[in-house]
């Protein structure tokens, strides 16, 4: 179940699942175009593993940098971390054909003490569906029985396929890393993308006084109607948002980086936390050091999230959070759903609608 590949210096080994049937491959990476539909065999899954007939697959970011390029992962890989379907076959325990699952976007050993102790993002063969592995972007997808759970009741198959990565990222900064409390304030940075619009749901779902920021109008309006109290501009947000949170907020959201990362930082009161799952505006950034110290200020990083962690936010999905679908697209027209991705227009989750 282990497979080895190499990625830049280190060697690392990664779990081996499989897409089959009709797949959406990253051929070569010049963009959406580089991504073809390709047919695969289908096969019977391995001892251990579950054969998932896939009805939706949810794209991220990931995907478009990947096909640009921006990853370095080396093609062909089939596209997407998540997914939603219907138990086509079982070779493990506890799963039978006809069972409703969401995945657990993670690859990893299940083996090693980090996996042993549920600290998955710690395993030395941690990596994420889609990118380390091959995704779910297909008509049937291959995994190990740890891997998935029973889809959350109430939800449609977009809907399901459009929160696992997303959920889980903001879930792990918010909780176990920022550790935001109730009644607490905090501060979404770049709210139109899908991470943010999660933390959103999930800052409202724990109790704390939401906040965000968007470049775009239309995406600030979007923000307060997914339970934001009030909403500023990307640019030179930190006064405002002091002044609209009695000297400074308790935790930052970033994914930008750079571009905001000043105004994050003064942005916080004195113990305040910025935690942090990306860096798209660069990968490099200048930090005004005296104001960390003596603000008492904590920088945090986090990416993905571990299988506990995985548990408790679909137990607040149980409980009524929701993601939010921007667009579905079907299989066949993977560009035109990279393409609209890439001109970040949406709000939200772009879809594939692979079956049914
Ligand atoms: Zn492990």
């Amino acid at each position: 179940m282990i497979g080895v590949r190499a990625e830049g210096a280190a060697t690392i080994a990664i779990v081996r699942v499989l897409s089959e049937g009709r797949c959406a491959v990253f051929r070569e990476p010049s963009g959406p175009s580089g991504v073809k539909l390709e047919e695969r065999p289908l096969t019977e899954p391995a001892e251990g593993m579950v054969a998932v007939d896939i009805r939706a697959a949810g794209l991220n970011h990931l995907d478009l940098w990947m096909v640009s390029g921006a990853q370095r992962i080396e093609p062909p890989r089939v596209l997407c971390a998540d997914g939603a379907g219907v138990v086509a076959a079982s070779a493990a325990e506890g799963w039978q054909a006809g069972d409703e699952v969401v995945f657990y976007p993670v690859a990893c050993d299940w083996e090693c003490e980090h996996c042993r102790a549920g600290e998955q993002v710690l395993c030395p063969h941690f990596g994420i569906f889609g990118e380390h592995t091959d995704g779910t972007a297909c008509q049937r997808f291959h995994v190990p029985a740890q891997n998935l759970r029973r889809k959350p009741a109430g939800l449609s198959w977009e809907e399901a396929a459009a929160f696992p990565l997303t959920f889980l990222t903001a879930w792990r900064m918010l909780t176990t890393r920022a550790g935001l409390r109730p009644g607490e304030t905090l501060l979404v940075v770049g709210a139109g993308a899908g991470v943010a619009a999660a933390a959103i749901a999930i800052g409202k779902h724990l109790g704390a006084r939401v906040l965000a920021t968007s470049r775009s109008e239309a995406k600030r309006e979007r923000a307060q109607a997914l339970g934001a109290e009030q909403t500023f501009d990307s640019s030179g947000f930190a006064k405002p948002v002091k002044e609209a949170s009695d000297g400074g907020v308790d935790v930052v959201f970033e994914h930008v980086g750079p571009a905001t990362l000043t105004d994050s930082l003064r942005s916080i009161r004195k113990g305040g936390r910025v935690v942090f799952c990306g860096s798209t505006s660069g990968t490099k950034a200048e930090v005004f050091m005296p104001g960390m110290f003596f603000g008492q200020a904590s920088l945090l990083g986090s990416t993905m999230g571990t299988a506990p962690e995985f548990d408790a936010m679909l137990a607040a999905i149980e409980a009524g959070m929701r993601p939010v679908v921007d667009s579905v697209f079907p299989l066949d027209r993977v560009q035109d759903a990279l393409e609209h991705l890439d001109r970040a227009e949406q709000f939200g989750k772009v879809v594939l609608q692979v079956s049914g």
